[in-house]
């Protein structure tokens, strides 16, 4: 059995809530919480960079809160969270720092992954903190979150986390040891299945409905989440994560059902940005930047002769050479009014232009496509 995350660089960890809270206490499983920081330690070690999100903050805060057991209303699951989540992001800041590593709390809702501006601004400030060596832990911002900018549960939250991150893998830790041929509490010849090539129907139809006590996520709710990932350019593993040590025991070749991703996660972001269909803008550029798109450079302002459109920071605008030709297609770094401001200038002169340091391209090459052959 090989190792899921031995090539992996960039690993993200959800952790569900019957793995963080005892289910006969309401507290929290500190013993094990200090397992998982080590295996992450270990997984840093190698050189991977891990983010976290971790589910519990309810479960915990309804112990915190004396609510009573059994369903909750939004708002008393939404001050739940509050109060849990201050406690869950103590635990892990503390058993992280046992090891050494900085844990930095970030929390998400779904229109801050729809919202471009918003998601932009999340992505960077996960990579700022990757780079500076913290474990990112996030949740979903249960406070403000509605029924109509709700995740719903974990799974699909850590999904859009590992492809706007381009995750290489996407670890799902809950109570069960991954995908069965049929529900095995209820069907004595389920069988487990350790790999999945690709999600087929059939595959979606093995998830049924089933739901664990704790959280929200059940099979179906994975099923979606890898279906997610997987197109992002990630692989997915679902493990059970009871035991100590999870992420050992997974590497060790512990039970688990790995979804292959469909191609890496640079060439699933590319070719989402080749794909957009409806870019706000135009850009024309001059021969000499046309010769840096097709070598595989970013886009600077200096370059850039013509802007047509309104289009905002994040958005998806095409690229013209002069003669009208489309020549690429990239998420621009700037809205189209100082966009306007620095074309045809320096990198060195924005700050002054602008009043502000903003990037020195005016799209990166990593948030650029070719449209043409080079
Ligand atoms: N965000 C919820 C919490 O922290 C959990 C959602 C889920 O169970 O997936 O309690």
């Amino acid at each position: 059995m090989t190792d899921v995350l031995a090539a992996a660089k960039l690993v993200v960890i959800k952790v569900g809530s019957s793995l963080l809270v005892d289910a006969e206490t309401g507290t929290l499983r500190r013993e094990w919480l200090k397992s998982l920081a080590a295996d992450i330690a270990a997984l840093k070690r190698e050189g991977k960079d891990v983010v976290l999100v971790s589910s519990g903050a309810i479960a915990l805060g309804r112990r915190a809160l004396k609510l009573k057991p059994g369903a909750l209303r939004l708002e008393e699951s939404q001050a739940a969270a509050a109060a849990g989540q201050v406690r869950l992001a103590g635990a892990w800041a503390e058993v992280l720092r046992g090891e050494d590593m900085t844990a930095a709390q970030v929390l998400l809702i779904l229109d801050d992954m729809e919202h471009r501006r918003r998601y932009l601004n999340a992505r960077a400030t996960l990579k700022t903190l990757l780079q500076l060596g913290a474990v990112p832990v996030i949740n979903e911002n249960d406070t403000v979150a509605t029924s109509e900018i709700q995740f719903g549960d974990n799974d699909q939250l850590a999904a859009r986390v590992a492809s706007m991150m381009e995750a290489d893998c996407l670890v799902l830790l809950s109570d069960v040891d991954g995908l069965y041929t049929a529900n095995p509490g209820l069907d004595a010849g389920a069988e487990h299945l350790p790999e999945v090539p690709v999600i087929t129907p059939e595959i979606e139809a093995m998830a049924g409905g089933s739901v664990s006590g704790f959280g929200r996520g059940g099979m179906t709710s994975k099923i979606i989440a890898a279906k997610i990932a997987v197109v992002a350019g990630s692989d997915v593993v679902i493990a059970k994560g009871k035991t100590l040590n999870p992420i050992a025991a997974i590497r060790g070749g512990g039970r688990n059902t790995r979804f292959f991703a469909s191609e890496s996660p640079a060439a699933a972001r590319k070719r989402w940005i080749g794909g957009v269909l409806h870019p706000q803008g135009v850009l024309i550029i001059d021969d000499g930047a046309v010769r840096a798109l097709k070598s595989g450079s970013s886009l600077l302002p200096a370059g850039i002769r013509q802007i047509d459109g309104r289009f905002e920071r994040g958005d998806a605008v095409i690229i013209r050479d002069q003669n009208g030709m489309e020549i690429a297609r990239g998420l621009t770094a700037y809205g189209a009014g100082d966009a306007e401001r620095i074309a045809g200038k320096k990198s060195l002169e924005i700050e002054a232009i602008l009043g502000y340091p903003g990037r020195d391209e005016m799209i990166h090459r990593d948030d650029l496509t070719l449209t043409v052959d080079a």
